[in-house]
């Protein structure tokens, strides 16, 4: 088993100083702040400052490692976008006085990579959920390391996710890790204290507390219904954004994530689910597509041969892929 405790350290401080400009922006959003990508979805000073300095901490400590990420400059470059840029410069600055605008566009660029079966790289999502963020959601901070084809690391900082999702009295604020062959952990963002976590022991699904994306243009909500009435289930599912879906299967809060597709040509981005993956499995739970095929992030950017995604405790996953199985060739 290969030790990844440096690559952890430093990509554990590097998602907290993500989390950070998060809240910062989060806390004092200005309507420049939101821009609306090409695909049509929403980007903000968050996502890119975000990037920039994850990614220009990890090239510091790990100058050899190539980096897929989200964000890419051709917004940035564009003369009507220049406020954003400064109000990203800004925000980077606030954490790294020393990053001027070419390091951060830089930083941000440098994401780029293909990614694939061979070498070393990261991959990150500065803001998952974006749309959870705006909204005052659920959002994520996701990195993970994949060496030769393999998660090996995961961290997922969850700056809105409460000790227990459904109390909303509770402290929230929490980030989650994992590395390969050494177990999951959950700890507060305040604080370098784990816990080690595991995935529910509940084996009857209709006993099991289901989870899914907030957004229907994610995930398909009507089939996900149509298969928790077919186990019987008796509680609603949660609604949330971003990997803390993978977190709160993973700490034992939902037994089962189920991610449906809703069109045929999409492909899920490896960004969106690798730090998710390993905290899972790491958890002791257990990850495929919807076919049952576990997920290949040897493909390149995206998981090209993969649909939808199902995390479960494993106690859970032969019912519930059956269910998941039998609805979408009905459909
Ligand atoms: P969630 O917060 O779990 O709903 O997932 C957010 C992620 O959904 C974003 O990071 C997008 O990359 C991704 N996404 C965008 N469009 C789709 C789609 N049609 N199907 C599945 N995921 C999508
Ligand atoms: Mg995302």
């Amino acid at each position: 088993m290969k030790i990844y405790d440096t690559e952890l350290e430093v990509a554990r401080r590097a998602v907290r100083e993500a989390c950070e400009i998060c809240k910062a922006v989060r806390a004092d959003m200005e309507t420049e702040d939101t821009a609306t990508k090409d695909d049509r979805s929403p980007v903000t000073v968050a996502d890119l400052g975000g990037q920039a300095i994850m990614s220009h901490m990890l090239h510091e400590a790990f100058p050899d490692d190539a980096l897929v990420a989200e964000e890419d400059t051709d917004m940035l470059r564009e003369p009507e976008n220049v406020e954003l840029l400064e109000r990203v410069v800004e925000q980077v600055q606030a954490r790294n006085p020393a990053l001027d605008t070419d390091a951060v566009l830089g930083s941000i660029a440098r994401g780029g990579h293909a990614g694939g079966p061979t070498g070393r790289f990261w991959t990150m999502d500065p803001v998952d959920g974006t749309k959870g963020y705006i909204r005052g959601g659920q959002y994520a901070v996701a990195l993970a390391l994949i060496d030769n084809g393999e998660v090996v690391l995961g961290i997922l900082g969850c700056p809105n996710l409460p000790a227990r999702f459904q109390d909303e009295d509770c402290p929230a604020g929490l980030l989650f890790w994992a590395m390969a062959g050494a177990g999951a952990n959950m700890e507060w963002l305040t604080d370098t204290g784990e816990t080690p976590i595991v995935v529910s022991g509940v084996e009857d699904p209709a006993q099991a507390v289901f989870c899914q994306s907030y957004e229907s243009a994610h995930t398909s909500h009507s089939r996900a219904d149509r298969i928790t009435d077919m186990l019987g289930v008796a509680v609603e599912p949660l609604r949330l954004d971003s990997q803390c879906k993978y977190g709160i299967v993973a700490r034992g809060e939902s037994g089962a994530y189920m991610r449906l597709p809703v069109s045929a040509d999409y492909e899920e981005n490896i960004w969106d689910h690798a730090a998710g993956w390993i905290v899972v499995t790491e958890a002791e739970g257990e990850v495929t597509d919807v076919d049952g095929k576990p997920l290949d992030f040897t493909q390149g950017r995206t998981l090209k041969s993969n649909r939808g995604v199902i995390a479960t405790n494993g106690y859970l996953h032969e019912q519930v892929l059956g269910a998941v199985q039998h609805v979408l060739a009905d459909s």
